[in-house]
């Protein structure tokens, strides 16, 4: 999120303050003209404040939360990634893990047990906790990435929900749940995509490209490789 911001605004005059001021009731920051913003992106005062993790911080992290799949009784998940383990599948007969996150893991816990209980989370995703955008301290994805960061997600998420019928907190069988999905949501374009494809703002990202969407509909025609009830 915030490296998008700073890629985006590179100074804080026309946002904080005016070109020109023409009503004492809509107030200036008094640091707007500062040139403080700025020098902070300069500084690289963002990676100070939110460092990014090392590499052996991530292997140390994916060696943890392997083990952590491996013996779960059942499996935390973001209603996003109900749909982008159908992006991950791409209908293929061996999918194989990446190195950007846990989505080759969870999904093969899942296909060596189908009625595993998934339950829907808010943040602390077992897809998560190796990808270099997940915030460890909020267990969350504060940062942004290609799907688009935190309200972004959160309003995709809900979208997921709404259209089948859950709610977060919820726990259904990992078969159960991906045969709602895969009924209720036949494409990537109108959740991940506005049904427009059109991005309005850097913020709020469009992930459902034309190549996204064969791959959701190809991992979505296969079941994702599990069996659904
Ligand atoms: S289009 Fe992007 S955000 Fe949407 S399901 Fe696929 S990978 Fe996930
Ligand atoms: S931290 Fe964000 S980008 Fe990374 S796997 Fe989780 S939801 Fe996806």
């Amino acid at each position: 999120m915030f490296n998008r911001l700073i890629n985006t605004v590179k100074e804080s005059d026309n946002i904080c303050g005016f070109a020109e001021n023409r009503s004492s009731r809509w107030q200036e920051c008094p640091n707007a003209h500062s040139g403080n913003y700025a020098r902070g992106i300069k500084n690289k005062v963002l990676e100070k404040l939110f460092p990014p993790r090392s590499k052996e911080q991530i292997a140390s992290a994916r060696k943890k939360a392997i083990k952590e799949i491996a013996e779960a009784e059942e499996i935390r998940l973001i209603p996003m990634h109900f749909m982008c383990l159908a992006c991950f599948h791409k209908g293929r007969k061996e999918p194989e893990p990446i190195e950007a996150d846990l989505l080759f893991e969870v999904w093969d816990k899942i296909r060596r047990q189908p009625d595993i209980p998934v339950r829907i989370v808010r943040k602390n995703c077992m897809v998560c906790s190796t990808c270099r955008l997940f915030d460890t301290k909020r267990k969350m994805c504060v940062r942004g990435g290609k799907i688009g960061a935190e309200l972004r997600q959160l309003h995709k998420e809900l979208h997921v929900l709404q259209r089948t019928g859950l709610k977060f907190g919820d726990i259904i069988p990992a078969n159960e749940l991906f045969s709602r999905v895969f009924k209720e949501i036949a494409s990537t374009y109108e959740i991940c995509a506005y049904g427009s494809g059109q991005k309005t703002a850097p913020e709020w990202h469009v992930c459902g490209t034309p190549e996204n969407e064969e791959y959701y509909r190809s991992g979505r025609s296969a079941g994702i490789g599990i069996k659904l009830t």
